[in-house]
């Protein structure tokens, strides 16, 4: 009988394919006196052999689909594996204490790990904890028969089902094999949800439960348009989504004729959408989805996607490719906002009660200089290339954005007086995420050159709601007239000023809240580029006019999410 789980949509589309589960197997055992030390030790070879067959497989479609840097960690491992001072004491121990070869493992294994954190001066060893650790799970796995998923290997199409997925497990899963995600955890606007939407995957995440209804193999329908799955769904369920599936794919294509149009509404106002992108890689992909801007580079998957921070040259040629890819259409980056749910390891950051609350942003970067100067250098460089604007993230108060500038201004001052030539100007902005910088947009707009509205942190923090919690997902509340007291007023406090005012929250791609952003004046429209032709297609059909009405409608009279959200259906409607 088919099974329906309630989750939440965080990517459009519909995916059917088999459950494949990437849930980590119970590794438990006992110690065990054993009786026939020759025969525990052959079943340690085969296992370690297995292991390195399995890891052999990894490293070379590692290789192939992503490239030397990420493979070299599997032939790390199987380094370890193949060490023959570890290999032997495991031996050893077996043989001296008549012990099972799952204990011995672990025991030998525990020492070297015990040996590499203590190495606190030595981060390179330091890291090879990990890497024992990883090899031996792998080689327990095969010693108890549990086997491990591993995502690399899949080969045919599945839909993947995990406890939570982080942004770069998201990022490498292969296009051509993952049709779908489902999750226990996350909300709308969690960054592997936000990933998966540049990636075109349909995804439903925060089901709770989803990794304890579903086993590897089940038949799964992933619908990322309502936020349902259907496990071991039904032939006519199979063949109703199927059916809805392939419209949905034929509606998407009927946008193409829009890429390269420009966004105006139906009374001739014209409103720029712009891409969300995390790679420099994704402003191709975005210049094809018809993007007439780049309105946020989250700059801190560069430094996510390496092993140490970016020197000021890796930094100056991603940016440069970033602005050279948009021929002159401005490009918005972000200084990086390190913090939160995105952690590096290569900077270990104190452990606290509320990382979203806590040291991240703007924060770091005013703290620790050096990090921020190189980037700005490396920004200021790359302007040379294109119109770079400049954003600040988690900004607060007036006195962060100053000293933000004043560093800029430093760094600016300093290139120009090593002789670098630098872009006469180069716009500052700023991210109004945080509840007292909208209430104070006023005083801000006098001194940023623009703003750009992150709902997908201005939500969390209005409605004090954490953007990751599904049991708080339903203070996601984009349509509350709350929340859009509070947007109305810094477009209105920017306008003033004769500032601009885009959003790059998740809110400004969405289809109800656009028309409502639309009439309360908003400039540009920053979302993922995947939802860009959708936007403009429906923007042809609005009317500026009767939307600031309604939104003024919603902003005065209106009380609850679901108020508003009823309002503009009606007339979204009509
Ligand atoms: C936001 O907070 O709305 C935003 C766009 O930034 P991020 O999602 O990276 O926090
Ligand atoms: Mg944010």
């Amino acid at each position: 009988m088919t099974k329906t789980l309630k989750g939440i949509a965080a990517s459009d589309g519909i995916g059917i394919a088999r459950a494949y589960c990437l849930v980590a197997p119970d590794l438990s055992f006992q110690t065990k006196t054993i009786a026939d030390s020759a025969s525990e030790v052959k079943r340690l070879e085969q296992a370690l052999q297995a292991a390195t067959s399995d890891l052999t497989q990894i490293r070379d479609k590692t290789l192939a689909n992503l490239g030397q840097d990420e493979a070299a960690v599997f032939e790390a491992h199987m380094a370890i594996l193949a060490d023959p001072d570890m290999v032997g004491q495991i031996k050893e121990l077996i043989t001296t204490k008549m012990i099972n070869a799952e204990a011995a493992l672990q025991t030998v294994t525990d020492q070297f790990i015990t040996i590499f954190d203590g190495m606190t001066d030595n981060p390179y060893m330091q890291e090879r904890s990990a890497d024992v650790k990883d090899v031996t799970k792998r080689v327990l796995s095969h010693l108890l028969n549990r086997p491990l998923p591993d995502p690399a290997l899949i080969d045919e199409p599945v839909i993947i089902v995990a406890h939570d997925l982080t942004p770069s497990e998201t990022a490498q899963m292969n296009r051509q094999f993952v049709k779908g995600f489902l999750t226990d955890l996350g909300g709308r606007t969690s960054h592997s949800a936000i990933m998966s939407r540049t990636l075109e995957i349909p995804a439903v995440v925060g089901t709770e439960n989803a990794t304890q209804e579903i086993t590897t193999g089940m038949s799964l329908i992933v619908d990322g348009l309502d936020g349902l799955a259907l496990v071991t769904p039904t032939a006519t369920e199979l063949a109703q989504f199927k059916h809805q599936a392939q419209e949905f794919v034929q509606e998407r294509a009927t946008w193409q004729k829009l890429r390269r149009v420009p966004t105006v509404s139906q009374d001739g106002k014209h409103v720029v959408l712009a891409a969300n992108v995390g790679t420099p890689d994704d402003s191709n992909g975005a210049v094809a989805a018809g993007a007439e801007a780049i309105g946020l580079f989250r700059t801190e998957f560069l430094y996510m996607n390496s092993d140490q921070l970016p020197s000021e040259d890796a930094q100056f040629v991603a940016y440069k490719k970033v602005v050279m890819a948009m021929h002159g259409k401005p490009v918005v980056i972000r200084t990086m906002d390190i913090g939160g749910d995105k952690p590096l390891t290569y900077l270990p950051l104190p452990k606290e009660m509320n990382p979203f609350l806590g040291y991240r942003a703007i924060r770091i970067s005013l703290d620790r200089q050096e990090i921020f100067r190189t980037q700005l250098r490396a920004l200021i460089r790359a302007a040379n290339y294109g119109e770079i604007r400049i954003m600040f993230p988690m900004i607060a108060t007036l006195d962060e954005f100053r000293a933000a500038k004043q560093i800029f201004n430093e760094e600016q001052q300093r290139l120009v007086a090593s002789g670098v030539s630098v872009a006469k100007k180069i716009q500052l902005g700023m991210m109004v995420e945080i509840p007292a910088a909208a209430i104070s947009a006023d005083q801000f707009a006098k001194e940023v050159d623009f703003f750009s509205i992150g709902t997908n942190d201005l939500i969390q923090y209005t409605f004090a709601a954490d953007r990751g919690n599904e049991h708080v997902s339903y203070l996601y509340q984009p349509y509350n007239p709350t929340l859009l007291r509070l947007i109305q007023h810094v477009i209105t406090a920017a306008h003033k000023e004769g500032k601009s005012v885009a959003m790059c929250g998740e809110m400004a791609g969405d289809r109800l809240a656009a028309p409502l952003l639309l009439g309360m004046g908003l400039d540009e429209f920053s979302m993922s580029a995947t939802s860009i032709l959708r936007v403009r297609s429906q923007m042809k059909q609005l009317k500026t006019t009767d939307w600031a009405k309604i939104a003024n409608q919603a902003i005065q009279h209106c009380q609850t999410n679901q108020e508003v959200k009823q309002l503009v259906e009606r007339h979204l409607q009509a």
